[in-house]
């Protein structure tokens, strides 16, 4: 039997958290950046990683991005790769 996804069994996650986030009103540029690799990548994600290190909901929202599965961006002050790699290990810390 397969799960049916509908409105009545869909769960929207909660999003308040954004209200009090230190990004808010910054620009995507910065928490989505083009560039992923090289200098100016590397001095933008240490930019946004110390926004991220003062925002009260830092934690609220690295879950949101995993629970969402967010592909792209900066979110809870991690990279895509490092959302990936901390996924990743907690599959890995689950029981066969
Ligand atoms: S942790 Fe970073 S990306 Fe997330 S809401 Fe706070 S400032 Fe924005």
């Amino acid at each position: 039997m397969y799960a049916v996804a509908n409105k009545s069994n869909f769960e929207e996650p909660n999003t308040e958290w954004m209200d009090d986030a230190n990004c808010k009103g910054m620009g995507c540029e910065y928490f989505f950046p083009i560039e992923t690799k090289g200098d100016t990548a590397k001095l933008n994600n240490a930019i946004v990683k110390a926004i991220c290190e003062q925002c009260i909901v830092r934690q609220e929202c690295l879950d949101y991005a995993l629970d969402t599965n967010q592909k792209f961006g900066i979110w809870g002050g991690l990279t895509e790769s490092e959302r990936s790699n901390l996924s990743q290990s907690s599959k890995d810390k689950r029981p066969a």
